[in-house]
Protein backbone atom coordinates (compact mmCIF):
# COMPACT_ATOMS: atom_id res chain seq x y z
CA UNK A 1 0.00 0.00 0.00
CA UNK A 2 1.14 3.59 -1.18
CA UNK A 3 2.47 6.18 1.35
CA UNK A 4 -1.06 8.06 -0.09
CA UNK A 5 -3.15 5.58 0.65
CA UNK A 6 -1.80 5.92 4.50
CA UNK A 7 -2.33 9.46 4.84
CA UNK A 8 -6.14 9.05 2.99
CA UNK A 9 -6.57 6.81 5.51
CA UNK A 10 -5.91 8.96 8.51
CA UNK A 11 -7.66 11.96 6.72
CA UNK A 12 -10.91 10.03 6.89
CA UNK A 13 -10.49 8.25 10.19
CA UNK A 14 -8.63 11.46 12.60
CA UNK A 15 -9.52 14.88 12.92
CA UNK A 16 -7.58 17.40 10.45
CA UNK A 17 -5.50 18.85 12.86
CA UNK A 18 -4.33 15.03 14.06
CA UNK A 19 -1.35 14.82 12.07
CA UNK A 20 1.32 17.35 10.32
CA UNK A 21 3.69 16.92 7.62
CA UNK A 22 4.56 20.57 8.03
CA UNK A 23 9.09 20.78 7.45
CA UNK A 24 9.80 22.42 10.41
CA UNK A 25 7.56 20.01 12.87
CA UNK A 26 9.23 16.98 11.10
CA UNK A 27 13.02 17.91 12.05
CA UNK A 28 11.71 19.21 15.31
CA UNK A 29 9.67 15.88 16.09
CA UNK A 30 12.31 13.71 14.26
CA UNK A 31 14.91 14.64 16.62
CA UNK A 32 15.91 14.22 20.44
CA UNK A 33 18.59 15.72 22.37
CA UNK A 34 21.27 13.66 21.32
CA UNK A 35 21.13 15.87 18.22
CA UNK A 36 23.68 13.34 16.30
CA UNK A 37 21.14 11.87 14.36
CA UNK A 38 19.56 12.87 10.96
CA UNK A 39 15.51 13.36 11.79
CA UNK A 40 13.36 12.13 8.35
CA UNK A 41 9.87 10.82 9.63
CA UNK A 42 6.72 11.43 7.14
CA UNK A 43 4.55 12.46 10.05
CA UNK A 44 4.07 13.93 13.11
CA UNK A 45 0.79 12.58 14.98
CA UNK A 46 -0.66 14.11 18.00
CA UNK A 47 -3.94 11.78 19.34
CA UNK A 48 -5.65 12.84 22.27
CA UNK A 49 -6.89 9.05 23.77
CA UNK A 50 -5.92 5.54 23.95
CA UNK A 51 -8.64 4.92 21.47
CA UNK A 52 -6.61 7.57 18.74
CA UNK A 53 -3.42 5.96 20.02
CA UNK A 54 -4.66 2.12 19.05
CA UNK A 55 -6.44 3.17 16.11
CA UNK A 56 -3.69 4.82 14.76
CA UNK A 57 -1.50 1.60 15.65
CA UNK A 58 -4.08 -0.32 13.22
CA UNK A 59 -3.62 1.76 10.50
CA UNK A 60 0.32 1.77 11.14
CA UNK A 61 0.07 -1.90 10.79
CA UNK A 62 -1.80 -2.76 8.24
CA UNK A 63 0.05 -0.26 5.93
CA UNK A 64 3.50 -1.01 7.57
CA UNK A 65 4.11 2.46 8.42
CA UNK A 66 6.86 2.06 11.73
CA UNK A 67 6.32 4.20 14.70
CA UNK A 68 8.31 5.85 16.82
CA UNK A 69 6.83 6.94 20.29
CA UNK A 70 7.66 10.85 21.59
CA UNK A 71 8.03 12.18 25.08
CA UNK A 72 9.73 15.48 25.38
CA UNK A 73 12.35 14.30 23.51
CA UNK A 74 15.04 15.14 26.15
CA UNK A 75 16.56 11.93 25.65
CA UNK A 76 19.75 11.46 25.44
CA UNK A 77 20.42 8.17 23.47
CA UNK A 78 18.65 9.21 20.39
CA UNK A 79 15.72 6.63 21.36
CA UNK A 80 13.38 9.09 19.78
CA UNK A 81 14.61 9.96 16.92
CA UNK A 82 12.98 9.15 13.50
CA UNK A 83 15.65 8.69 11.39
CA UNK A 84 13.95 6.41 8.35
CA UNK A 85 10.23 7.72 7.14
CA UNK A 86 8.34 6.67 10.37
CA UNK A 87 5.13 8.39 12.06
CA UNK A 88 6.23 10.21 15.29
CA UNK A 89 3.63 9.45 17.78
CA UNK A 90 3.70 12.44 20.09
CA UNK A 91 2.06 12.11 23.44
CA UNK A 92 1.71 15.80 23.57
CA UNK A 93 -1.89 15.80 23.72
CA UNK A 94 -1.98 13.45 26.68
CA UNK A 95 -1.30 15.19 29.59
CA UNK A 96 -4.09 15.16 31.90
CA UNK A 97 -3.73 14.38 35.43
CA UNK A 98 -6.36 13.02 38.19
CA UNK A 99 -6.53 14.51 41.42
CA UNK A 100 -3.76 13.03 44.04
CA UNK A 101 -5.15 10.24 46.00
CA UNK A 102 -4.57 10.79 49.48
CA UNK A 103 -4.81 7.20 50.87
CA UNK A 104 -2.90 5.40 48.27
CA UNK A 105 -0.63 7.80 47.70
CA UNK A 106 -0.71 7.81 43.81
CA UNK A 107 -1.61 9.99 41.21
CA UNK A 108 -3.04 8.65 37.81
CA UNK A 109 -1.70 10.73 34.62
CA UNK A 110 -1.48 11.04 30.88
CA UNK A 111 1.63 9.70 29.36
CA UNK A 112 2.41 13.13 27.94
CA UNK A 113 1.99 14.93 31.46
CA UNK A 114 5.46 16.79 32.17
CA UNK A 115 7.52 15.43 34.86
CA UNK A 116 7.72 19.10 36.61
CA UNK A 117 3.91 19.26 36.41
CA UNK A 118 3.37 16.74 37.80
CA UNK A 119 5.71 17.44 41.26
CA UNK A 120 3.74 21.10 41.34
CA UNK A 121 0.35 19.16 40.98
CA UNK A 122 1.39 16.46 44.01
CA UNK A 123 3.01 19.43 46.33
CA UNK A 124 0.33 21.16 47.65
CA UNK A 125 -0.35 17.59 49.01
CA UNK A 126 2.63 17.50 50.80
CA UNK A 127 3.40 14.65 48.31
CA UNK A 128 5.99 14.54 45.81
CA UNK A 129 7.23 11.98 42.65
CA UNK A 130 10.95 11.68 43.27
CA UNK A 131 12.15 11.58 39.71
CA UNK A 132 14.03 14.56 39.62
CA UNK A 133 16.64 15.62 37.28
CA UNK A 134 17.56 18.70 35.01
CA UNK A 135 15.14 18.33 32.37
CA UNK A 136 12.22 17.54 34.09
CA UNK A 137 10.64 20.80 32.28
CA UNK A 138 10.26 19.36 29.17
CA UNK A 139 10.43 15.29 30.13
CA UNK A 140 7.50 13.44 30.09
CA UNK A 141 6.07 10.69 32.49
CA UNK A 142 5.98 8.30 29.13
CA UNK A 143 9.75 9.27 28.34
CA UNK A 144 10.75 8.80 32.24
CA UNK A 145 9.30 5.42 32.75
CA UNK A 146 10.48 4.37 28.77
CA UNK A 147 13.85 4.94 29.94
CA UNK A 148 13.23 3.99 33.81
CA UNK A 149 15.17 7.27 34.17
CA UNK A 150 17.53 7.70 36.97
CA UNK A 151 18.61 11.25 38.24
CA UNK A 152 19.83 13.38 41.23
CA UNK A 153 17.80 11.59 43.68
CA UNK A 154 18.02 8.01 43.05
CA UNK A 155 20.44 7.65 46.05
CA UNK A 156 17.47 7.99 48.06
CA UNK A 157 14.55 6.92 46.25
CA UNK A 158 16.02 4.28 43.51
CA UNK A 159 15.30 4.73 39.97
CA UNK A 160 12.00 5.18 38.00
CA UNK A 161 10.57 1.39 38.13
CA UNK A 162 10.30 1.83 41.97
CA UNK A 163 7.37 4.35 41.80
CA UNK A 164 5.16 3.16 38.82
CA UNK A 165 2.42 1.09 40.59
CA UNK A 166 0.18 0.70 37.07
CA UNK A 167 0.73 1.24 33.63
CA UNK A 168 -1.61 1.75 30.76
CA UNK A 169 -0.36 0.48 27.50
CA UNK A 170 -0.88 0.14 23.93
CA UNK A 171 0.37 -2.47 21.86
CA UNK A 172 0.96 -3.33 18.40
CA UNK A 173 -2.20 -5.24 17.88
CA UNK A 174 -3.70 -2.29 19.32
CA UNK A 175 -4.92 -3.53 22.71
CA UNK A 176 -5.21 -0.94 25.37
CA UNK A 177 -3.76 -3.50 28.20
CA UNK A 178 -3.97 -2.18 32.20
CA UNK A 179 -0.91 -3.79 34.01
CA UNK A 180 -1.47 -4.32 37.15
CA UNK A 181 -4.07 -1.07 38.21
CA UNK A 182 -3.61 0.51 41.72
CA UNK A 183 -2.48 -3.09 43.30
CA UNK A 184 0.64 -2.74 45.66
CA UNK A 185 0.65 -6.46 46.37
CA UNK A 186 -0.39 -8.55 43.20
CA UNK A 187 1.83 -12.29 43.02
CA UNK A 188 -0.23 -13.61 40.66
CA UNK A 189 2.59 -14.40 37.97
CA UNK A 190 5.11 -12.37 35.79
CA UNK A 191 4.37 -8.32 36.38
CA UNK A 192 4.42 -7.70 32.50
CA UNK A 193 4.65 -4.35 33.89
CA UNK A 194 8.13 -4.20 33.95
CA UNK A 195 8.26 -5.44 30.58
CA UNK A 196 7.68 -1.96 29.05
CA UNK A 197 9.35 0.43 32.26
CA UNK A 198 13.27 0.91 30.71
CA UNK A 199 12.53 -0.46 27.07
CA UNK A 200 12.91 2.62 25.43
CA UNK A 201 8.91 2.60 23.86
CA UNK A 202 10.43 -0.96 21.79
CA UNK A 203 7.82 -3.00 23.27
CA UNK A 204 4.42 -0.93 23.48
CA UNK A 205 3.26 2.69 23.88
CA UNK A 206 2.37 4.25 27.76
CA UNK A 207 -0.49 6.31 27.52
CA UNK A 208 -1.30 6.04 30.84
CA UNK A 209 0.18 5.50 34.70
CA UNK A 210 -0.71 5.36 38.14
CA UNK A 211 2.82 7.04 39.94
CA UNK A 212 3.28 5.97 43.32
CA UNK A 213 4.02 9.42 45.23
CA UNK A 214 6.52 10.21 48.58
CA UNK A 215 6.22 12.61 51.20
CA UNK A 216 7.55 15.99 50.11
CA UNK A 217 10.92 15.73 52.30
CA UNK A 218 11.10 18.61 54.99
CA UNK A 219 13.81 20.50 56.37
CA UNK A 220 16.75 20.47 53.41
CA UNK A 221 20.45 21.18 53.80
CA UNK A 222 22.58 22.01 50.69
CA UNK A 223 26.39 21.92 51.25
CA UNK A 224 28.54 22.41 48.70
CA UNK A 225 32.49 20.96 49.25
CA UNK A 226 35.75 21.29 47.41
CA UNK A 227 38.18 17.65 47.80
CA UNK A 228 41.43 16.84 47.08
CA UNK A 229 40.78 13.44 44.97
CA UNK A 230 38.31 10.96 43.60
CA UNK A 231 39.16 8.48 46.73
CA UNK A 232 38.04 11.77 48.69
CA UNK A 233 35.14 12.18 47.47
CA UNK A 234 34.10 7.88 48.05
CA UNK A 235 35.31 8.51 51.97
CA UNK A 236 33.38 11.58 52.30
CA UNK A 237 30.57 9.28 50.40
CA UNK A 238 30.80 6.75 53.15
CA UNK A 239 30.95 9.37 55.98
CA UNK A 240 27.97 10.44 54.37
CA UNK A 241 26.20 7.51 54.63
CA UNK A 242 26.57 7.35 58.27
CA UNK A 243 25.65 11.04 59.35
CA UNK A 244 23.02 12.05 61.19
CA UNK A 245 20.51 12.60 58.15
CA UNK A 246 18.83 11.18 55.46
CA UNK A 247 21.01 11.07 52.25
CA UNK A 248 18.90 12.69 49.59
CA UNK A 249 21.68 13.44 46.86
CA UNK A 250 25.13 13.10 46.22
CA UNK A 251 26.67 14.35 43.23
CA UNK A 252 30.36 14.79 41.98
CA UNK A 253 32.06 17.02 39.37
CA UNK A 254 35.32 18.24 38.30
CA UNK A 255 37.10 21.68 38.74
CA UNK A 256 36.84 21.87 34.81
CA UNK A 257 32.78 21.25 35.11
CA UNK A 258 32.17 24.19 37.61
CA UNK A 259 34.63 26.50 35.82
CA UNK A 260 32.27 25.59 32.45
CA UNK A 261 29.25 26.60 34.56
CA UNK A 262 30.86 29.55 35.86
CA UNK A 263 31.71 31.15 32.43
CA UNK A 264 28.54 30.28 30.90
CA UNK A 265 26.21 31.21 33.57
CA UNK A 266 28.39 34.29 34.87
CA UNK A 267 27.96 32.68 37.96
CA UNK A 268 30.58 33.07 41.23
CA UNK A 269 32.04 30.05 43.18
CA UNK A 270 30.53 29.61 46.36
CA UNK A 271 33.64 28.68 47.45
CA UNK A 272 36.84 30.69 48.24
CA UNK A 273 39.44 27.75 46.89
CA UNK A 274 39.65 25.75 43.73
CA UNK A 275 39.80 21.83 44.22
CA UNK A 276 40.14 19.09 41.95
CA UNK A 277 36.95 17.90 42.28
CA UNK A 278 33.35 18.81 44.24
CA UNK A 279 30.71 17.01 45.96
CA UNK A 280 27.18 18.48 46.05
CA UNK A 281 24.90 17.25 48.82
CA UNK A 282 21.34 17.32 49.83
CA UNK A 283 20.05 16.16 53.25
CA UNK A 284 17.26 15.60 54.93
CA UNK A 285 16.84 16.39 58.94
CA UNK A 286 14.53 17.03 61.45
CA UNK A 287 13.57 20.93 62.30
CA UNK A 288 14.77 21.12 65.88
CA UNK A 289 17.86 22.54 66.95
CA UNK A 290 19.49 19.79 67.98
CA UNK A 291 19.47 18.33 64.89
CA UNK A 292 21.16 21.18 63.35
CA UNK A 293 24.02 20.83 66.16
CA UNK A 294 24.32 17.76 65.35
CA UNK A 295 24.93 18.22 61.55
CA UNK A 296 27.14 21.11 62.25
CA UNK A 297 29.58 19.14 64.32
CA UNK A 298 29.09 16.26 61.66
CA UNK A 299 29.97 19.04 59.63
CA UNK A 300 33.47 20.40 61.46
CA UNK A 301 34.54 17.05 62.08
CA UNK A 302 34.94 16.70 58.00
CA UNK A 303 37.18 19.75 58.19
CA UNK A 304 39.53 18.32 61.50
CA UNK A 305 39.85 15.17 59.71
CA UNK A 306 41.19 17.56 56.27
CA UNK A 307 38.58 14.83 53.99
CA UNK A 308 37.38 18.34 52.53
CA UNK A 309 39.25 21.20 51.32
CA UNK A 310 37.18 23.41 51.59
CA UNK A 311 32.84 23.84 51.91
CA UNK A 312 29.85 25.55 52.32
CA UNK A 313 26.08 25.43 53.65
CA UNK A 314 23.34 27.01 51.95
CA UNK A 315 22.19 29.77 54.46
CA UNK A 316 19.12 30.46 51.74
CA UNK A 317 16.61 28.78 49.63
CA UNK A 318 18.24 31.26 47.15
CA UNK A 319 22.08 30.00 47.64
CA UNK A 320 20.48 26.75 47.66
CA UNK A 321 19.43 26.74 44.81
CA UNK A 322 22.42 28.26 43.16
CA UNK A 323 24.58 25.54 44.19
CA UNK A 324 21.95 23.20 42.53
CA UNK A 325 23.02 25.59 39.06
CA UNK A 326 26.38 24.43 39.47
CA UNK A 327 25.21 20.72 38.97
CA UNK A 328 22.43 20.84 36.39
CA UNK A 329 23.52 23.52 34.50
CA UNK A 330 26.62 21.43 33.65
CA UNK A 331 25.49 19.55 30.44
CA UNK A 332 24.68 22.68 28.61
CA UNK A 333 27.72 24.62 29.70
CA UNK A 334 29.45 22.05 28.00
CA UNK A 335 27.23 22.03 25.17
CA UNK A 336 27.84 25.79 24.50
CA UNK A 337 31.63 25.49 24.66
CA UNK A 338 31.82 23.16 21.52
CA UNK A 339 30.31 19.28 20.04
CA UNK A 340 30.20 16.84 23.24
CA UNK A 341 31.12 13.25 22.67
CA UNK A 342 29.17 12.19 26.03
CA UNK A 343 29.04 9.08 28.29
CA UNK A 344 27.35 7.48 30.69
CA UNK A 345 28.18 4.22 32.27
CA UNK A 346 27.90 2.69 35.79
CA UNK A 347 30.03 -0.03 37.33
CA UNK A 348 29.26 -1.35 41.13
CA UNK A 349 29.80 1.20 43.90
CA UNK A 350 32.72 -0.86 45.37
CA UNK A 351 34.82 -1.12 42.49
CA UNK A 352 34.16 3.00 41.72
CA UNK A 353 37.29 3.64 43.21
CA UNK A 354 39.74 1.36 40.81
CA UNK A 355 37.89 1.74 37.93
CA UNK A 356 38.23 5.80 38.16
CA UNK A 357 41.74 5.47 38.31
CA UNK A 358 42.54 3.33 35.51
CA UNK A 359 40.10 5.28 33.37
CA UNK A 360 41.92 8.23 34.09
CA UNK A 361 45.28 6.78 33.54
CA UNK A 362 44.05 5.90 30.32
CA UNK A 363 42.81 9.27 29.23
CA UNK A 364 45.79 10.44 30.73
CA UNK A 365 48.31 8.29 28.69
CA UNK A 366 46.06 7.69 25.30
CA UNK A 367 44.17 10.67 24.70
CA UNK A 368 46.06 13.33 26.60
CA UNK A 369 44.97 16.22 23.94
CA UNK A 370 41.66 15.78 25.07
CA UNK A 371 40.26 17.60 28.25
CA UNK A 372 37.63 15.06 29.83
CA UNK A 373 34.66 16.56 32.15
CA UNK A 374 33.70 14.06 34.63
CA UNK A 375 30.49 14.14 36.73
CA UNK A 376 27.28 12.29 38.07
CA UNK A 377 25.64 10.34 40.88
CA UNK A 378 29.04 8.74 41.80
CA UNK A 379 26.64 7.29 44.79
CA UNK A 380 25.25 5.61 42.01
CA UNK A 381 28.20 4.22 40.94
CA UNK A 382 26.72 6.71 37.29
CA UNK A 383 29.76 8.40 36.14
CA UNK A 384 29.30 10.46 33.43
CA UNK A 385 31.98 12.56 31.29
CA UNK A 386 32.10 14.55 28.32
CA UNK A 387 34.75 15.07 25.90
CA UNK A 388 34.39 18.28 24.69
CA UNK A 389 36.13 18.92 20.98
CA UNK A 390 38.97 20.95 21.04
CA UNK A 391 38.60 24.32 18.54
CA UNK A 392 41.57 23.17 15.99
CA UNK A 393 40.16 19.59 15.66
CA UNK A 394 37.97 18.70 12.35
CA UNK A 395 34.64 16.88 13.57
CA UNK A 396 35.83 13.63 11.66
CA UNK A 397 38.78 13.24 13.52
CA UNK A 398 37.02 14.19 16.65
CA UNK A 399 34.44 11.14 15.82
CA UNK A 400 37.47 9.17 14.74
CA UNK A 401 39.22 9.52 18.03
CA UNK A 402 36.26 9.55 20.46
CA UNK A 403 35.53 5.52 18.88
CA UNK A 404 39.02 4.94 20.26
CA UNK A 405 37.98 5.91 23.28
CA UNK A 406 34.66 4.53 24.04
CA UNK A 407 35.94 0.81 22.54
CA UNK A 408 38.86 1.12 25.76
CA UNK A 409 36.15 2.77 27.78
CA UNK A 410 33.68 -0.70 26.89
CA UNK A 411 36.44 -2.97 27.71
CA UNK A 412 36.86 -1.69 30.65
CA UNK A 413 33.34 -1.19 31.70
CA UNK A 414 33.29 -4.92 31.03
CA UNK A 415 36.11 -5.58 33.08
CA UNK A 416 34.58 -4.03 36.16
CA UNK A 417 31.13 -5.73 35.29
CA UNK A 418 29.45 -2.72 34.79
CA UNK A 419 26.96 -1.02 32.40
CA UNK A 420 27.30 1.12 29.11
CA UNK A 421 24.58 2.64 29.95
CA UNK A 422 24.06 3.90 33.19
CA UNK A 423 20.53 5.44 33.15
CA UNK A 424 20.07 7.24 29.30
CA UNK A 425 19.59 4.17 27.99
CA UNK A 426 21.26 2.85 24.55
CA UNK A 427 18.67 4.08 21.51
CA UNK A 428 20.59 4.18 18.62
CA UNK A 429 23.64 5.76 20.10
CA UNK A 430 25.02 2.47 22.02
CA UNK A 431 23.59 -0.15 20.28
CA UNK A 432 26.55 -0.92 18.74
CA UNK A 433 28.32 -1.66 22.89
CA UNK A 434 25.24 -3.39 23.91
CA UNK A 435 27.44 -6.47 23.64
CA UNK A 436 29.96 -5.14 26.22
CA UNK A 437 27.17 -5.69 29.10
CA UNK A 438 24.59 -8.24 27.46
CA UNK A 439 25.38 -11.44 26.59
CA UNK A 440 24.40 -13.06 23.62
CA UNK A 441 22.48 -15.85 25.60
CA UNK A 442 20.40 -12.70 27.37
CA UNK A 443 19.99 -11.50 23.49
CA UNK A 444 18.22 -14.13 22.20
CA UNK A 445 15.73 -14.03 24.80
CA UNK A 446 15.38 -10.19 24.35
CA UNK A 447 15.01 -10.89 20.24
CA UNK A 448 12.45 -13.05 21.30
CA UNK A 449 9.91 -10.76 23.73
CA UNK A 450 10.24 -8.31 20.99
CA UNK A 451 9.02 -10.60 18.28
CA UNK A 452 5.72 -10.96 20.75
CA UNK A 453 5.05 -7.63 21.25
CA UNK A 454 5.88 -6.58 17.70
CA UNK A 455 6.22 -9.47 15.47
CA UNK A 456 6.61 -6.81 12.09
CA UNK A 457 9.27 -4.88 13.53
CA UNK A 458 7.28 -1.64 13.52
CA UNK A 459 7.38 -0.35 17.02
CA UNK A 460 10.31 2.17 17.04
CA UNK A 461 12.40 -0.10 15.02
CA UNK A 462 16.31 -0.48 14.86
CA UNK A 463 15.91 1.38 18.81
CA UNK A 464 18.31 -0.96 21.41
CA UNK A 465 19.21 -3.72 18.65
CA UNK A 466 18.50 -4.48 15.06
CA UNK A 467 16.22 -7.81 14.68
C1 LIG B 1 19.93 18.52 30.57
C2 LIG B 1 19.52 17.07 30.67
C3 LIG B 1 19.71 16.39 31.85
C4 LIG B 1 19.32 15.05 31.95
N1 LIG B 1 19.54 14.40 33.14
C5 LIG B 1 19.16 13.12 33.25
C6 LIG B 1 19.39 12.42 34.47
O1 LIG B 1 19.95 12.94 35.43
N2 LIG B 1 18.96 11.15 34.54
C7 LIG B 1 18.33 10.51 33.48
O2 LIG B 1 17.94 9.34 33.61
N3 LIG B 1 18.13 11.15 32.32
C8 LIG B 1 18.53 12.42 32.17
N4 LIG B 1 18.33 13.08 30.98
C9 LIG B 1 17.75 12.33 29.84
C10 LIG B 1 16.23 12.46 29.64
O3 LIG B 1 15.73 13.66 30.18
C11 LIG B 1 15.48 11.26 30.23
O4 LIG B 1 15.87 10.09 29.53
C12 LIG B 1 13.96 11.38 30.18
O5 LIG B 1 13.38 10.33 30.93
C13 LIG B 1 13.38 11.34 28.76
O6 LIG B 1 12.02 11.74 28.80
P1 LIG B 1 11.32 12.35 27.48
O7 LIG B 1 9.88 12.53 27.76
O8 LIG B 1 12.05 13.54 27.01
O9 LIG B 1 11.51 11.13 26.48
P2 LIG B 1 11.90 11.14 24.94
O10 LIG B 1 13.28 11.65 24.76
O11 LIG B 1 10.83 11.76 24.14
O12 LIG B 1 11.90 9.57 24.66
C14 LIG B 1 12.80 8.71 25.32
C15 LIG B 1 12.48 7.26 24.91
O13 LIG B 1 11.21 6.89 25.42
C16 LIG B 1 10.32 6.53 24.36
N5 LIG B 1 9.01 7.06 24.74
C17 LIG B 1 8.67 8.34 25.04
N6 LIG B 1 7.38 8.40 25.41
C18 LIG B 1 6.89 7.13 25.34
C19 LIG B 1 5.62 6.54 25.59
N7 LIG B 1 4.58 7.26 26.02
N8 LIG B 1 5.47 5.21 25.39
C20 LIG B 1 6.51 4.45 24.96
N9 LIG B 1 7.73 4.96 24.71
C21 LIG B 1 7.92 6.28 24.90
C22 LIG B 1 10.92 7.15 23.10
O14 LIG B 1 10.57 6.42 21.94
C23 LIG B 1 12.41 7.06 23.41
O15 LIG B 1 12.89 5.77 23.11
C24 LIG B 1 18.72 14.40 30.85
C25 LIG B 1 18.52 15.10 29.66
C26 LIG B 1 18.92 16.41 29.56
C27 LIG B 1 18.66 17.13 28.27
Amino acid sequence: MSGDTFFKQLDEQFAKDFYTREPSELAEYGKDWTKVFLPNPCAIAFPRSAIEVSKLVKLCVKNKVAIVPSGGRTGLAGGAVAPNGEIVLSLKRMNKMQPVNPTSLTVRVEAGAVTQAVHEHCAPEGLTWPVDFASKGSSTIGGNISTNAGGVKVIRYGLTRNWVLGLQVVTMNGDIIEFNGDLEKNNSGTDLRQLFIGTEGTLGIITEATLKLARLPGELDVFFFGLKSIPDVLKLFTEARRGPFTLNAFETFTDNCLKAVLNHRKMYSPLTSDSPCYVLMEVERATTSASKNEVENWLASLFDRELVCDGVLAQTPREATDIWTLREGIAESLAAINMNHKHDVSVPIAKLEPFIAELSQSLKQTYKQFNAFVFGHIGDGNLHFNVVKPNDMSKEDFLKNMSFIDQDLFKLIQKYSGSVSAEHGIGLLKKKALHYTRTSVEMVYLKSIKKVFDPENLLNPGKIFDL
